[in-house]
């Protein structure tokens, strides 16, 4: 009989194998007392197991191979940088001597007051990063416990397409797996945003997540099939299920190829449209995908990750450098520098905001507009930036004109101050617009005529029109990018940017979905943004398509508001040659 378990797929892909169960599961710790004479001998016992989890991954360093892609050396050294740190090497040491208890308590305690810190943080890229803390603390453990037998998985026995099935994995561990020659993974833990999930996608291994009793339910040895797409794991599959997903496994691989073909050439439509398609980048080193995925530019730098994780903002030279460093990254390809969207679900310890209802609060280009001594340093860096490359200004979350002339006018005397002290900077640099907010989109005409571009957020966008928080979990199945109202905004946008002759693209979620790219080009979009992952995809989509043949069929779409009709009538546009 066959069994299929749900988890979390985060990365794409079939693989058909025998499943290699990894019985590692979590560590569990008993607090004792230990006698005053004997504590300094726990806390060096600590000590210990600190050097050797360093020297562990040092080691592991030493054995990634050398033609792998991905940055792993990257994460080992963030592991490396935890033990380092005060955090792992010098508060358990404390809590050993304050307490008295034994090392594995010390540790297991410091890492439910790390944890905690982390749950609170409403960005999931950083919630997720408790990942890491939690495989250190993991490593560090199982040295305490003396539980080094379970690295015998990683040394390099072959895997030969084995799929493994392990209660959570470490990006190290992930790498190693994969030189081993396994096929897939699935692990019980992690969600998909974690380094571990990242990686898979980089190394395009079949994976998912959050699979949870998989090492319950399945044998070791067993056939298995894990559907990376669907977020299935099925055990013990009949003749027909394993026919079914052959093929499947034989069309991914054509998909597979057809993408990478797809990487040097250019995305035109059948007839002759070209369409600018640019990456959205959160840290500097996201700049690699631009030239990996032959992108046009950078569409959206979300800056405000510059500002996270630290005490004190980034100044105006560091800024700069930053800048100046993905400019040159870029070579001539142009870069569109959001200003800082702090607020609602991105929070930095550096500004204090307590609003009591974050979204709706002060937030984006309002904070930015009250608090000066935030805003400047980043107009002055852009500017100077300018000087070095083709940089677009981008205001977010702009929802109405006096902000918008507050703006201009101050990016007015930033210009005028750096005349004044002879620096450089582009003049004639471009200055954008987000509209992500439906009064910005009613306005949009207004927008258009002030501004150089505009850029639709559809995230928000989505999130202000209908009235849900984009982060709770609770309103999900209310968040309808295909909602009437939602797309007749975007219409207005798009119309209101071709009447100014102001070029406008899409930067939120919604462009970078293959689902929703015949519809935007019907509806007249010619620029989108988009995480690079989904870039040759919305390509091969684009090239498939004739914009004269959607824009009539797009606009009788727009016209009814039956429910269910839209979805329908979107499935018909994707599927029919237009
Ligand atoms: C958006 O709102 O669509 C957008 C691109 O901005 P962010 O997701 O950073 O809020
Ligand atoms: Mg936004």
């Amino acid at each position: 009989m066959s069994l299929a378990l749900s988890g979390i797929g985060v990365s794409r892909g079939v693989a058909i194998g025998k499943a290699h169960i990894i019985l590692r599961g979590t560590v569990e710790v008993l607090e004792s007392a230990i006698p005053k004479h004997l504590i300094e001998d726990e806390v060096a016992r600590y000590l210990k197991a600190v050097d050797c989890a360093r020297q562990q991954l040092q080691d592991i360093r030493v054995r990634i191979p050398e033609n792998t892609q991905v940055d792993i050396a990257a994460f080992i050294d963030t592991h490396l940088l935890m033990l380092d740190d005060a955090t792992l090497l010098t508060t358990p040491v404390e809590i050993i001597r304050e307490r008295g208890c034994n090392a594995e308590w010390a540790l297991k305690l410091q890492r439910n007051a790390v944890v905690d810190v982390f749950e609170q943080m409403d960005d999931p890229y950083l919630r997720t990063r408790r990942d890491d803390i939690d495989h250190v603390i993991n490593r560090l453990q199982r040295i305490l416990l003396d539980y080094e037998q379970d690295d015998a998985h990683f040394e390099g026995t072959p895997l030969d397409n084995a799929i493994v099935l392990a209660y959570d994995l470490t990006p190290a561990e992930t790498v190693l797996l994969e030189h081993q020659g396994i096929s897939a993974f699935a692990t019980e833990c992690g969600g998909p945003l974690s380094h571990t999930a990242i990686l898979a996608r980089s190394m395009q291994i079949p994976a998912l997540v959050g699979t949870h009793g998989l090492r319950r339910y399945i044998r070791d040895g067993e056939t298995v099939i894990l559907d990376g797409l669907q977020g299935i794991l099925i055990a013990g599959p009949d003749e027909q299920i394993l026919d079914h997903y052959r093929e499947r496994q034989q069309l991914e691989q054509q998909r597979k190829l057809q993408m990478e073909r797809l990487t040097d050439s250019p995305a035109i439509t059948r007839d002759g449209m070209p369409v600018t398609l640019m990456v959205n980048i959160e840290l500097p080193e996201d700049i690699d995908a631009v030239s990996r995925e032959s992108a046009n530019g950078v569409g959206l730098y979300r800056t405000e990750f510059l500002y996270m994780n630290r005490s004190e903002p980034p100044d105006e030279e560091e800024q700069y450098d930053c800048y100046v460093s993905v400019i040159e990254a870029l070579r001539g390809k142009p870069l569109t520098i959001r200003t800082l969207d702090m607020g609602a679900d991105k929070q930095a310890d550096t500004i204090n905001q307590s609003c009591s209802n974050p979204a709706l609060g002060l937030r984006a280009v309002r904070l930015c507009l009250k608090n000066h001594s935030l805003f400047k340093p980043q107009l002055r860096a852009i500017l100077r930036a300018s000087a070095h490359g083709p940089v677009r200004l981008m205001v977010p979350m702009l929802s109405n004109t006096q902000e918008l002339h507050q703006v201009l006018s101050l990016v007015n005397d930033t210009k005028n101050a750096l005349q004044r002290e002879a620096i450089a900077f582009s003049p004639d640099i471009k200055i954008g617009g987000m509209i992500e907010v439906p009064a910005a989109a009613l306005s949009a005409s207004e927008f258009a005529s002030h501004l150089d571009f505009l850029s639709i957020g559809t995230n928000d966008l989505i999130q202000y029109t209908l009235a849900i928080d984009r982060v709770d979990d609770e309103v999900n199945y209310l968040y309808d990018p295909l909602h009437p109202a939602v797309l007749k905004l975007i219409k207005m946008t798009i119309d209101a940017g071709a009447s100014a002759g102001v070029p406008v693209s899409m930067c939120g979620e919604m462009a970078g979905d293959p689902r929703y790219t015949r519809l935007l080009l019907g509806m007249g979009l010619t620029e989108f943004s988009m995480h690079h992952t989904a870039l040759q995809e919305v390509k091969h989509v684009i090239n498939a398509s004739t914009i004269t043949a959607l824009v009539p069929l797009v606009q009788e779409l727009l016209d009814n508001t039956k429910p269910g009709w839209i979805a329908a009538r979107v499935d018909s546009l994707n599927h029919n040659s237009h």
